[in-house]
C-alpha cells in the first residue's frame, strides 16, 4: 500500500516537475513581452513567479510536505492568471489559462482539494473576465458567457471524472495486492503494514500486543489423501473459523501455505493462549467434510509478545515460529507461549 501511494506521490511530483519547467520559461518569455508592452507589474510579477518556480524545482525533489509546496505554487499561479485576466490591455485570449485550473488542481492536488480550488478560481475567472471583456451587445455577451460558462464546467467535469475513476482504481488494486487470492485474508504485505499501525497504537497507548504464528497440523496428509482441491477447501475452512474469531481490532493474515499470522491488540501472551485455546476448540467442533467422511483439521500455535519479546515484527515471529517448532515436537494440536528451555539446551 505504501509503496502504490509513494508511486501515485512520484508521478504528481513529475507532473508538477515539468510543470515548474514550463512555468519558469514562460514567466520569463511573458515578462519580456509583458515589459515591452509596458505592463510593468504583471511583467515584475511573471520573473518573480518565474524564479520561485525554479527555486521549487530544487525543494520538491526532497520534501515530505509536496501537497503544501503544490498549494504555495498553484495559488500565486491561479492568482496571476485572475489578475492579468482583470487588468486593462491584456487580452481576451487570456481566459485559455482558465481553463488549465481544473486539470492542474485535479491532478496535482486530488480530488477534494482540486474541486475547491477549481470552483473558487474557475468561478473567479468567470466573473472577471464577465466585467472585463462584456460589450453592449446583449446576443454576443450571452454567446461568450455561455462558451466560457460551459467549457469551464467541461473541463472541470472531466478532471473530476478522471481523478474519481483513478482513485478508485488505486483504492482496488492496493486492496488487491494486499489480499490474499484463495482464502481472502490479508497477506503478509499487509501484515507487515498493519503490524506497523498497531505497534505504534500499543505503544502509544501502553497496552500489550501479542503475535501468533499458526500452523495446520499433517496438512500435507489432507492434500495427499484427498486432493489439492479439499485441500484448498480446508484452507478456507480454516481461515474463516480464524476469521470467525478475530476482532476488529486485530489482523489475520495468511502468511505461507497453511500458515496464518494473528496479531492480538491489547492481548499479553496469556491473553492471546486463551483465545487460540477457544479458536483451538472451535476447530474440534468444526471438521470438514468430504462426502461423508469426516476429516478433522488441528492446528499448533506459537505466541510472542511486543517488548518481552522483541520490537519488531521479524524478530516477535521468528520467536513465536520457535514455539509453534515446540508445539510440533511436543505433539500438534496445541499452543505455547513460552521457550522450552529444556529444547534450547538440546
Ligand atoms: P506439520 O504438521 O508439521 O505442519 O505438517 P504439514 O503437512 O502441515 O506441513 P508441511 O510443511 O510438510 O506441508 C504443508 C503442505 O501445505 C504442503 C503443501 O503442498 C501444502 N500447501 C501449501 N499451500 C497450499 C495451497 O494453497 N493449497 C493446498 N491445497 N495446499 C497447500
Ligand atoms: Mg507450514
Ligand atoms: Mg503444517
Amino acid at each position: 500500500m505504501i509503496a502504490s501511494l509513494e508511486q501515485s506521490q512520484q508521478h504528481r511530483r513529475d507532473v508538477l516537475r515539468l510543470l515548474l519547467w514550463i512555468t519558469f520559461i514562460g514567466g520569463c518569455l511573458f515578462s519580456v513581452v509583458n515589459t515591452i508592452r509596458g505592463l510593468w507589474w504583471l511583467a515584475g510579477l511573471e520573473i518573480v513567479y518565474g524564479l520561485f518556480s525554479l527555486a521549487l524545482i530544487r525543494i520538491i525533489r526532497t520534501t515530505t510536505y509536496i501537497q503544501i509546496w503544490t498549494l504555495a505554487y498553484l495559488i500565486p499561479f491561479f492568482s496571476i492568471m485572475m489578475y492579468a485576466l482583470y487588468i486593462p490591455n491584456t487580452s481576451s485570449s487570456t481566459f485559455v489559462w482558465v481553463l488549465t485550473i481544473p486539470v492542474l488542481s485535479y491532478l496535482l492536488l486530488g480530488r477534494k482539494v482540486g474541486f475547491w480550488s477549481s470552483l473558487v478560481f474557475v468561478v473567479a475567472g468567470i466573473v472577471i473576465y464577465h466585467f472585463r471583456f462584456m460589450t453592449g451587445n446583449f446576443p454576443l455577451n450571452v454567446a461568450t458567457t455561455l462558451n466560457i460558462t460551459l467549457s469551464s464546467i467541461a473541463m472541470m467535469s472531466f478532471a473530476h471524472i478522471y481523478e474519481r475513476n483513478r482513485e478508485m482504481n488505486e483504492e482496488r488494486l492496493l486492496e488487491l495486492a494486499g489480499t490474499d487470492r484463495l482464502t481472502g485474508l490479508a497477506n503478509r504485505m499487509k501484515l507487515v503494514e498493519s503490524f506497523a499501525r498497531l505497534s505504534a497504537l500499543a505503544s502509544r497507548n501502553q497496552v500489550p500486543l501479542a503475535v501468533a504464528l499458526v500452523d495446520l497440523d499433517f496438512f500435507k496428509m489432507i492434500n495427499d489423501k484427498y486432493g489439492h482441491g479439499v485441500g484448498d477447501e480446508a484452507l478456507c475452512h480454516s481461515a474463516e473459523l480464524l476469521r470467525s474469531k478475530t476482532r476488529t481490532t486485530d489482523m489475520l493474515a495468511r502468511v505461507g501455505g497453511e500458515e496464518f499470522a494473528l496479531i492480538m491488540l491489547s492481548a499479553t501472551r496469556s491473553d492471546a493462549v486463551g483465545h487460540l485455546e477457544e479458536i483451538r476448540k472451535l476447530f474440534h467442533k468444526s471438521p470438514i467434510w468430504v462426502g461423508s467422511q469426516k476429516v478433522p483439521v488441528t492446528f499448533s500455535a506459537g505466541v510472542a509478545e511486543l517488548n518481552a519479546d522483541g520490537v519488531d515484527l521479524d524478530t516477535l515471529l521468528s520467536k513465536a515460529d520457535g514455539r509453534l517448532y515446540q508445539a510440533k515436537r511436543s505433539g500438534r494440536d496445541r499452543v505455547i507461549s513460552v521457550d522450552d528451555v529444556q529444547a534450547a539446551v538440546e
